[in-house]
C-alpha cells in the first residue's frame, strides 16, 4: 500500500481526511510541522497532504523546509486550504506543491488527484532509477557515482569521519575477451558486480561501474587498515567465484584494487582522492595483480 502523510493541526480535519483515504492508503498523521519533518525524513511516503493554515508554522513554510532536504524534496506535496484566492494557490505551486485543493472538496476528486500524483511520482522514480543504473550489471552507473560521491564526501567532511574510495579493475580482461568472446566477458562483469555488491552492503557503502571493466566504491567510517582489510575480503570473494580465466594468464578471474582513506578537510576534493585510488590501482597492477594496494599516509 502506498504511504501518505497528512499534516494538519486540527485533529478533526486530519481524521476526516484519513477516513476518506484509509481504505486505499497507509496513512500517517502529523499534528505539528516538527512531527511532519521528522516522519517525512524517516519514512517512505509517496505523497504528503499539508493543511496551509496551521498554528506555529504554516503549510507554505513547511513545504519550503521539505524542499530543502535531500530525503524529502522529491515527495509530491498537495496543499489543502480554505483560501480559494488565486494568489495563495499560485504561491503554493511556485514553491513546488504539485497541487492545491480548496475546501470544501469533493472526496472523489481528492482521491482521483492523489492517485494521479502518486502514479506520476512512481513513473519519475522509475525513470530516475533507470537513468542511474548500469544496464549490463544492474549496479549504479557513473552518473549515480557523480551524484553520491559529492553527498557522501560532504557528509564525511561535516562529521569528520574517515572516507575511503577505491577503484577496481579486472585483471587481463582483454585476454579473456579475446579468448572467450565479448558476451562471455559481459557475463563476467555482471557476476563480479553482483559478488562485490553483496559484500558492500552497509547503508553508506556505494559501489558502481565507473566505465568499461572498472568499478568504483566508497564508504564511510573505517580507518585505512580496516578499509583495506574489507576490500581484501572483497577481492578474495571475486577470486572464490572460480571463473576460469584464459590459461595463458591465470587460473581464475581476479581483480586488482587501489584505494585511499582520508578524513576530508575543506581544502580537499573527492576527485583528488579518486586519482590517488587510481594511482594505487596502477601500483597493484605493476606489483603482480590480484591484490589490494592502499594509500595509508595522507
Ligand atoms: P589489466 O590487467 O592491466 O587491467 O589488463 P586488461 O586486459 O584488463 O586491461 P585493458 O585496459 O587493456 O583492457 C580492458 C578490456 O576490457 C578491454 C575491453 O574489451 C574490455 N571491456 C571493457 N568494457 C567491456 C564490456 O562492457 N564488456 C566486455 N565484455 N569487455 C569490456
Ligand atoms: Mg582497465
Ligand atoms: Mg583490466
Amino acid at each position: 500500500m502506498e504511504k501518505i502523510l497528512i499534516v494538519d493541526d486540527s485533529f478533526f480535519q486530519a481524521a476526516q481526511l484519513k477516513s476518506i483515504l484509509d481504505d486505499d492508503y497507509d496513512i500517517t498523521i502529523a499534528h505539528t510541522p516538527t512531527d511532519a519533518l521528522f516522519y517525512a525524513g524517516a519514512g517512505t511516503f509517496s505523497l504528503i497532504l499539508i493543511n496551509v493554515i496551521m498554528q506555529g508554522m504554516d503549510g507554505f513554510t513547511l513545504l519550503k523546509k521539505l524542499q530543502e532536504e535531500d530525503m524529502t524534496q522529491s515527495i509530491p506535496v498537495i496543499l489543502v486550504s480554505s483560501f480559494s484566492d488565486m494568489q495563495n494557490e499560485q504561491y503554493g505551486l511556485t514553491l513546488g506543491a504539485v497541487d492545491y485543493i480548496t475546501k470544501p472538496f469533493n472526496p472523489l476528486v481528492l482521491k482521483a488527484r492523489i492517485q494521479t500524483h502518486i502514479r506520476l511520482y512512481n513513473y519519475r522514480k522509475q525513470a530516475e532509477y533507470q537513468s542511474g543504473t548500469d544496464h549490463l550489471t544492474g549496479i549504479a552507473n557513473r552518473r549515480q557515482h557523480d551524484h553520491y560521491s559529492v553527498l557522501r564526501w560532504n557528509e564525511a567532511a561535516r562529521l569528520q569521519v574517515p572516507f575511503s574510495v577505491c577503484m577496481f579493475d579486472i585483471d587481463h580482461f582483454k585476454v579473456f575477451n579475446d579468448t572467450f568472446g565479448h558476451l562471455a566477458g559481459d557475463k563476467v562483469l555482471a557476476d563480479v558486480a553482483k559478488t562485490v555488491s553483496s559484500c558492500l552492503r552497509r547503508s553508506t557503502d556505494f559501489f558502481g561501474r565507473y566505465g568499461g571493466e572498472e568499478f568504483v566504491a566508497f564508504f564511510l567510517g573505517d580507518c585505512a587498515d580496516k578499509a583495506s582489510e574489507r576490500l581484501n575480503d572483497v577481492r578474495q570473494s571475486v577470486e572464490d567465484l572460480r571463473i576460469p580465466h584464459a590459461p595463458s594468464v591465470s587460473e581464475w578471474i581476479t581483480v586488482s584494487i587501489g584505494g585511499v582513506t582520508v578524513v576530508p578537510r575543506a581544502e580537499n576534493s573527492y576527485d583528488s582522492y579518486l586519482k590517488i585510488a587510481d594511482t594505487m590501482l596502477y601500483d597493484a597492477k605493476k606489483s603482480g595483480r590480484n591484490r589490494v594496494v592502499w594509500e595509508k599516509h595522507v
